[in-house]
């Protein structure tokens, strides 16, 4: 299986779970509950055999959308959310305890920024760092450090941690590493290659990419030794010792916490992964044509994107990533209105949210950075007139004429 392409694995692994009738798509199975002849059946799950027994810790639906998520993340377990916020808040809690120390990107989705405000409240020391620089997250290390948390693009300034030197980093330290994909995603980065221990997913964004289905995924590489972790409970070390720490995240997250996806949310991202290289390959296509328009505009000040040699990590880019995603942002120079420009836009949508097959965009500071006030923006690095462009698949000469009407 390993060596047949990104896509060819996606479109065949339902077919090859050997479902019934020779269905190419794993069936949404509703049930909440699930019955047995023998009560032993029952018990046994229980016990920790495979099968189900109610739906918010697995369905068959859930089970085999899973197994896809593992082989595209080149993971050893994968777990799905409702929500990719529900992946990230219920793997922190259910590996870090009061007392234990993060090293965090500064860089970061608003939302997960505003999940280390609650976790310091719940006396878990946080130290947010600039995660570009190597020196910065060694020097942050102390005695209780457990994990280190970073993001493979971070969102809207485009930057790019140092994830290869951070992965050698935690491997030696033996400290958990954990990494949002969900900027870069599984297509263009393969967050094994630099030693991530687990993989975390908004799979609302490029996996379902069609902006219906709302749904995260955490996914172990099977590369960190749990053994080693103190915060794993007695009940969940035994067996499979590359096991322990989805299990944990399992029992004492997803079953007790609750944030579980639907069997009919699993089908519609299911479906949608399906084109995600086809979809990816546009959508970065399309960006960086429209960041090399955006650079030489004389109404735009500095342009954000990976793929641009003025990126300060354009060659680690180049070096970790397929290509360089679909996410650019742009600052207009100044006493230009980047409202007026984002309301004159016909086909660009103005929404938050990204990944989607549609092209959006977004007034930064006002919206998914209103709520943390124009210090921290400025620490951030986002400008007050920053714009944020989600590129979608539309035809390129449709969004470089809309970017080209509204700058006019
Ligand atoms: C959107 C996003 C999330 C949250 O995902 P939801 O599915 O919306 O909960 C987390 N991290 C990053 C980087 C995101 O872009």
């Amino acid at each position: 299986m390993s060596e047949q392409g990104f896509t060819t694995k996606i479109v065949h692994s339902d077919r090859l779970l050997n479902l019934e009738y020779g269905a190419v798509h794993a069936p949404i199975h509703n049930s909440v509950p699930y019955g047995f002849d023998d009560v032993q059946d029952l018990i046994n799950i229980f016990q920790g055999q495979p099968g189900h027994a109610y739906a918010r810790q697995s369905t068959p639906t859930i089970d085999a959308l899973q197994h896809k998520l593992c082989q595209m993340d080149n993971g050893y377990a994968t777990l799905a959310f409702a929500s990719g916020m529900a992946a990230i808040v219920t793997t922190f809690l259910s590996l870090l305890k009061s007392g234990d120390h993060l090293i965090c990107s500064r860089f970061l989705f608003g939302n997960t920024n505003s999940v280390m405000g609650t976790l310091q409240s719940y006396g878990i020391e946080v130290t947010l760092v600039d995660t570009t620089n190597i020196e910065e997250v060694k020097a942050a290390q102390k005695d209780n450090t457990r994990m280190v948390f970073a993001e493979s693009i971070a969102n809207p300034v485009t930057q790019i941690s140092a994830l290869d030197a951070i992965g050698d980093f935690c491997e030696k330290e033996k400290l958990v590493y954990v990494i949002d994909n969900t900027m870069a995603s599984c297509y263009l980065f393969d967050a094994t290659t630099v030693k991530a221990s687990l993989i975390i997913t908004s799979l609302s964004k490029y996996v379902a990419g069609h902006g219906n289905a709302l749904g995260g995924a955490v996914t172990d590489s099977g590369l960190f030794d749990w053994q080693a972790y103190p915060n794993i409970f007695e009940g969940y070390r035994k067996g499979d010792s590359k096991m322990w720490g989805i299990s944990q995240i399992k029992k004492k997250g997803l079953r007790d916490m609750g944030g579980c996806m639907s069997s009919q949310i699993a089908h519609l991202i299911s479906v949608g992964s399906e084109t995600m290289e086809l979809r990816m390959d546009r959508q970065c296509d399309n960006a960086l044509l429209l960041a090399e328009f955006l650079e030489q505009h004389p109404k735009v000040a500095k342009v954000y994107y990976p793929g641009l040699n003025s990126h300060p990590q354009h060659d680690l880019a180049k070096r970790l990533f397929k290509k360089f995603g679909a996410i650019l942002s742009f600052d207009l120079i100044k006493d230009e209105d980047c409202c007026k420009v984002l309301n004159k836009l016909d086909i660009v949508i103005n929404a938050t949210h990204l990944g989607d097959n549609r092209t959006l965009a977004l007034p930064v500071a006002p919206t998914i950075y209103g709520e943390m006030g124009l210090a921290v923006r400025k620490q951030m690095g986002i400008s007050e007139t920053m714009v944020r462009c989600s590129i979608g698949i539309e035809n390129s000469a449709d969004l470089l004429a809309d970017f080209k009407q509204a700058l006019a």
